[in-house]
């Protein structure tokens, strides 16, 4: 029996943990380590930090909740300030373990550091253990080499939904070996340590997003079992205003605290129990979705984080500081915009919904470099993941993973389809709380005067030939559709 290292990063649970289970069995004793790398936190290229505050306040109340965890289990969790390249080897050498185990990651850099590392473990002796664990489809049954993966997601749907079975999440190791003498845990670093500012909580937050795993099953029985939205998930997943609409996992989904197959696991259960249906269906097919984007990541190493992205599109785009700003602060003068972007900076999450209508913005009606907002998504989004984010957006960009170039997403459109009475603006842009619905959505045409922010920009012209507004909506709004020709 040996000393062995496991390596948390976004994988912050004990259940369904292939490394924790693996170790636990055949080592005396254990550390789990996890490494928080300043360069995470440090401004990014665009001007503000990588991390914001509400998703650093997210991470570490979750590395906190996974040391309760392993404490309950009698072990602990080792966390160090540094990069994992230089804590791995030295936490090695001080405790002579012999064995690492971690899941591995998709995204480059990501890939970079276990480079490093396992040729770090090697020079130290010890045999490193990399376990594939974050998809719903394990990589050996991929039905294609990762370098002939599908350019676009139906044929890697339709070829993985026929022929392969998804595994099962794995139990938590009721004990674990203990921490070798002589090694300190160490804390978890505030956010002031790490110069990030503390973030309020803003009194329009309708949902509040737990760390760690306890507070991933909380939400996913409530969802699925208490509240049983998931019977309806397919006809309310477009939603931007009721928490209840989706599920609202993906914030523990992308630090690990739930793996996908938990939540796989869940939704058969709940067809077995009570119905099998569309929206059951959808759910897993939007889990596949996360799968194929980490797949993409794999395949396309670095052109995901580059212009011409991983379908390598030569396209241009420019830089404007104040508009790009003007986006990030929700102070377009577009309502629809705004009160996404200040959900997003709010509370660190926003619907997918939401996410297609600001992208398109930023991209169409700005033509800013797209990889500027996938940036800004980074640093704020709780649920952040390089491979869902980056692939997202180069798919918004029309560099990405779709055939078709990239889609205009029409502000009166998607109004009028998912915000027709003006709850969504008129919850989070109270100024716009007295007008009528139409108005609340384009205040440039209000009948009173209304204190809001002026537009940034005239909105690309309609393209030719789309359907128009449905007679109930009223006809003004319409206007915004063609703006491009009224200056704003
Ligand atoms: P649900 O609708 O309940 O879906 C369940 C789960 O399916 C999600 O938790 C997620 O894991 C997965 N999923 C659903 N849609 C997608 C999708 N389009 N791509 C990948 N996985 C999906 N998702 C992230 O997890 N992290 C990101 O950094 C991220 N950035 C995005 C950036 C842009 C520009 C866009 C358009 C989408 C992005 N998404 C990202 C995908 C999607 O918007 C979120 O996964 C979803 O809104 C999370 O809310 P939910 O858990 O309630 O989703």
């Amino acid at each position: 029996m040996t000393t062995g290292i496991v390596w948390f990063r976004t994988d912050l649970r004990v259940a369904d943990h292939a490394p924790l289970a693996r170790l636990a069995a055949s080592c005396r004793a254990l550390l789990p380590v996890y490494c928080v790398d300043p360069g995470e936190f440090m401004p990014t290229r665009w001007g503000f930090g990588r991390t914001g505050g509400n998703r650093a306040r997210f991470l570490f109340a979750t590395v906190a909740a996974l040391r309760d965890q392993l404490r309950q289990r009698g072990s602990d969790l080792v966390v160090r300030v540094g990069r994992a390249r230089d804590i791995l080897p030295e936490i090695a050498q001080q405790s002579g373990a012999k064995l690492l185990a971690y899941h591995q990651e998709a995204a480059i850099d990501e890939r970079v550091e276990e480079q490093a590392i396992v040729a770090a473990a090697a020079q130290c002796g010890m045999t490193a253990i990399a376990l594939w664990e974050h998809t719903l489809v394990p990589i050996e049954s991929l039905p294609f080499a990762v370098d002939a993966l599908p350019t676009t997601f139906t044929p890697f749907r339709k070829a993985v939904e026929s022929r392969i079975s998804i595994p099962s999440a794995k139990p938590v190791p009721p004990k674990l070996p203990p921490l070798p003498q002589g090694i300190e845990p160490g804390s978890v670093p505030t956010l002031a340590e790490l110069g990030v500012e503390s973030p309020a909580t803003d009194p329009r937050t309708l949902f509040h997003f737990v760390g760690g795993e306890a507070g991933g099953h909380e939400r996913m029985c409530d969802y699925v079992w208490r509240r049983d939205r998931l019977r309806v998930y397919k006809e309310t997943r477009n939603g931007m205003l009721q928490p209840d609409d989706v599920s609202r996992l993906s914030p523990w989904l992308a630090l690990g605290a739930l793996s996908p197959r938990q939540v796989h696991d869940e939704i058969i259960r709940y067809e077995v129990e009570r119905v099998q249906n569309q929206s059951t269906y959808w759910l897993k097919f939007e889990l596949l979705w996360r799968d194929y984007f980490r797949f993409v990541a794999l395949r396309a190493g670095s052109s995901l984080f580059q212009r011409w992205g991983p379908m390598r599109r030569n396209k241009r785009w420019r830089w404007d500081e104040a508009l790009f700003r003007a986006w990030c602060r929700g102070e377009t003068g577009y309502p629809l915009v705004d009160a996404n972007m200040q959900e997003l900076a709010a509370t660190g999450y926003m619907s997918n919904r939401g996410r297609q209508i600001v992208a398109s913005f930023l991209l169409n009606d700005l033509e800013i470099d797209w990889r500027a907002g996938a940036a800004w998504f980074e640093a704020m989004l709780l649920d952040y993941d390089p491979c869902s984010n980056y692939g997202n957006w180069a798919y918004a960009a029309g560099v990405g993973n779709d055939p078709r170039p990239a889609r205009y997403f029409a502000l009166s459109k998607q109004a009028k389809n998912y915000d027709p009475d003006g709850a969504y603006v008129k919850h989070w842009l109270p100024a716009l709380r007295d007008l009528p619905a139409a108005e609340a959505h384009a205040p440039w045409l209000a009948q009173v005067p209304v204190a809001y922010p002026p537009r940034i920009t005239a909105l690309r012209a309609k393209p030719a030939g789309k359907t128009s507004a449905p007679s109930r909506w009223p006809a003004q709004l319409d206007l915004l559709a063609s703006s491009s020709s009224r200056s704003p």
